[in-house]
């Protein structure tokens, strides 16, 4: 059995700090902050839950100024949006290329799935397709383990 560790999430900021600079993005505290908070974040916050994470610290944050940081990072390919209809999207900071996620139907929770999704899954699709391939979604539904001890 693998024991899931919590990556250090200093790299993943420091590159993400460094992808803005070179942007010549200027880098406010606030932003400071949530790029900290994108880079450790495991849950796939969505933009809400970060701003309320960031209003405790800075309480003169906007939302605006996190979905604006958050749509800047996406056309960089910085930052992973999952889009679910009806509800809000929810960012994975720490990995932006795609991979398989786990949603819990109950509490919303979403975890990356500890599998790995082969690239002769995409060649297949395109090969049989004709589709030129740049991305792909795969997520698992059911009841995360809290939500089905609790039935
Ligand atoms: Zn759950
Ligand atoms: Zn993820």
């Amino acid at each position: 059995m693998t024991v899931s560790h919590t990556p250090d999430p200093e790299p993943r900021f420091e590159h993400l700090m460094n992808r803005l600079r070179e942007r010549r993005y200027r880098m406010t505290p606030q932003r400071v902050a949530l790029l900290r908070l994108l880079a450790s974040s495991q849950g796939h916050p969505s933009a809400a839950h970060l701003f309320d994470q960031l209003r405790d610290q800075f309480p003169t944050t906007s939302l605006a100024t996190v979905y604006k940081t958050l749509s800047l990072l996406d056309d960089m390919g910085e930052v992973l949006e999952l889009g679910f209809s009806g509800e809000d999207n929810r960012y994975d900071g720490n990995k932006p290329h795609p991979h398989p996620h786990l949603v819990c139907i109950r509490c919303r929770r979403i975890v990356d799935a500890p599998i790995v999704v082969s690239q002769a899954l995409e060649h297949e699709a395109a090969q049989a397709s004709g589709f030129s391939i740049v991305a792909h979604r795969l997520d698992f539904y059911g009841l995360c383990p809290d939500c089905s001890a609790a039935r």
